[in-house]
Parts: C-alpha cells; structure tokens; sequence
C-alpha cells in the first residue's frame, strides 16, 4: 500500500442519507474509467471522512487492479516536494513522480490557496494526467469557488468533473456510526448511551468517534458496563454547544409545511407564487439563522446564485419590516399570519 494509506475501505465508511452521494461517487470512481466524472472533489469540513473516501478510493483501485500505479499524497506534501525538486533544480524526476500515476488523490488541497507556484505545477500535472485519462481526486476543506487566491483556471479545472459536499451525518445515520463503531471495538452499549452520544455529538465524525473510543477505554478500564450517566459525564468536553441550533433541512421543511408547500418544491425551480414566496422566507431564515454563506444558501435551493438569495432576503426583510402579513385566503387558506412569526 501507499504509504499513509492504512486500511480504509469503501465498506467501512458509514452510509446515510447526507452522505450516500459521497459514498456512491467513491464507489463509482474506483469502478469506472476516468470518463465518468474527473476530478471528483469532496469538500466539507473536518473530520467529515474525506480522507478516508481518498485513501479508500486509492486503496480499493490497487487492490482490484495490482498493476495500476496509485498515489495519496497530501496537499501539503505535494508543495514541499515541489519546493524540495525546486531547490535541486530537479524538475524532472519530480514530474515524472505524479504524471506517470494512474489515479491520483490529493488532499487538502485549500493548502495550495496562497501558494501561486505549487497551484502552477499542480495544474500542469493536474492537465498531463488528464489528457492521459488518468483520475485526480481531491479533497478540500470548502467548495473550489470559495477557495480565495486559487487561479482562475485552477478553480476551472477543479469545478469540471463532480464536486460533491460532505455533511454532518444526521441523527439516525449518527447512531448507526455510534453502533458501528462500540462493536468494532468490542464495546456493547445500551441504546439510550447510544443515543446520548449520537444526539450530543454533532460537530464531525471524528469527535463521534473519538467518544466511543473514549468509552470503549473507559469500559476496558472499570470492566464495568458504560451507565447513561456515565457516558455523560465522560463526554461531556465534547458535547456539541452548538447541538441546539437549527439545522438549513429543519428549516426548510418547516417552512415549507407552514407554507403548505413540499421541500421538493422549494428546492426547485418552480416559480408559483406561494412556492417562491416561501422560498424567500426559507432564504432569509437561513441567513439568519445558520452561518451559511449566500451561495451556500443558494446551493441548498438547487443552485441559485447568490445574488438570488441576496435579493429574496431583501424582499422578506422589507416586508417584515412593513409588518406584512401572509395573505392566505387568496391561496385558499383561511389564516392570516405574520411572516415574521414564521
Ligand atoms: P476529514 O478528512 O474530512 O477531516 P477523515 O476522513 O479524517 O475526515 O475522518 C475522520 C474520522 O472519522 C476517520 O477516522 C474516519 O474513518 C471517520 N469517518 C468519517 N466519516 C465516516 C463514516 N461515514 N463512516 C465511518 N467512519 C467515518
Ligand atoms: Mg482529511
């Protein structure tokens, strides 16, 4: 194996509804020619699994196909290799390292953000071992777009196969990691521990992770079953502050079922008044509510652009502001209601 790759795998790699996009990707790419989606990039923040869908896709392509040459290499790496092969004016061989791969996983690559030189190189690798059908996958900690002193043709590049985000597992898939995991570990836990963690856990994976590990050594410690109130009071440091605050999916089906609309509605491009009235409102709870940015928020209403959103936050500010209420007998329902209350 590559060096630093470890065991991941595709199969170990926990699959719900936020995350199955990833999974299947990954899947996809280590089963595919490169025809299909190149790059492929997942972006998300930490401990959200990108590395292990690169090391896994890496390892899973060379044990299906020994003869392919496969290289995981962090972003960082890749620039002090760079920087190495610049000092010993040794170009070549340093080419010769990444363009001769077959598939490619480069990680972290916002590392490359305020580094002109390196985003040079890697776009000339980047170009040889697209023309010579070759994969580069790539993770990075935000959406290329949003990466700031990333060259134009840089982001080009990177936005021209499949870019995919990754989120925070939602509660049931959470449960089904905390499970997972306490048995991989040997450890048996009871579901309201199980639940416990899932529910107060909410910031990466990793952290979801790093809990059970912490009861798992707690448990080979004391032998002793893990009590609910025990767990509480080994996790306590890592319980989630922000666990409470609304999340962008509760706040748009809420307002889509106070609107009598579906979410799938206010996903789409549809334009009928009630459906974008309270797409408006959705937008503006989300600013307010969330740290989205305004083409994340965007993103979530199937890919308007920010100015979009921008626009319908102004709309439903004035008409908070003008104390407007929803007219809701001329859609039929027999309610009126301030769009502030919403
Ligand atoms: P990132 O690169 O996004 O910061 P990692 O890939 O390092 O995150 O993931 C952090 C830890 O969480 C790793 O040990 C990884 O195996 C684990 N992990 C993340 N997502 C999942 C998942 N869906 N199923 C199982 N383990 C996961
Ligand atoms: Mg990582």
């Amino acid at each position: 194996l590559p060096a630093g790759t470890g065991r991941y795998n595709l199969d170990d790699f926990i699959v719900g509804r936020k995350n199955k996009m990833a999974h299947r990707a990954a899947k996809a790419c280590v089963s595919s020619g490169s025809e299909l989606y190149n790059p492929l990039f997942f972006f998300g923040s930490y401990g959200l699994g990108k590395t292990h869908l690169l090391k896994a896709i890496v390892n899973e392509t060379m044990r299906n196909n020994p003869s392919l040459k496969c290289k995981y290499i962090s972003a960082e790496d890749f620039t002090n290799q760079f920087v190495n092969s610049t000092l010993r004016k040794d170009m070549n061989s340093f080419r010769k390292r990444f363009r001769g791969v077959d598939v490619l996983a480069i990680d972290d690559v916002h590392f490359l953000a305020s580094k002109k030189g390196t985003q040079e190189e890697f776009l000339n690798t980047f170009n040889s071992i697209d023309h010579a059908d070759k994969k580069i996958i790539l993770a990075s900690d935000s959406h290329p777009t949003m990466i700031e002193q990333f060259t134009e043709s840089l982001v080009s590049r990177f936005v021209s196969g499949m870019v995919i985000k990754m989120e925070m597992p939602e509660f049931e898939t959470r449960k089904k990691i905390v499970e997972i995991k306490a048995s991989r570990m040997g450890l048996s836990i009871s579901q309201d521990v199980v639940e416990y963690v899932a529910q107060n856990v909410s910031a990466s994976v990793r952290e979801l992770e790093g809990a059970v590990k912490k009861l798992s050594a707690q448990h080979l410690l004391l032998e002793k079953k893990i009590t609910l109130s025990s767990a509480q009071y080994l996790i306590s440091d890592m319980v989630s502050r922000v666990s409470s605050a609304p999340d962008a999916e509760g706040i748009i089906d809420t307002t889509a079922s106070f609107f009598s609309v579906s979410s799938s509605q206010l996903r789409s491009k549809a334009k009928a008044k009630t459906v974008s009235l309270a797409r408006s409102v959705a937008m503006h709870l989300l600013r307010e509510n969330t740290d989205l940015s305004f083409p994340e928020i965007g993103g979530c209403f199937g890919g308007k652009n920010h100015s979009t959103v921008i626009q319908a936050c102004r709309k439903v500010k004035k008409l908070i502001d003008a104390n407007a209420t929803v007219d809701w007998k001329h859609r039929g329902v027999k309610r009126s209601e301030k769009i502030g209350s919403v």
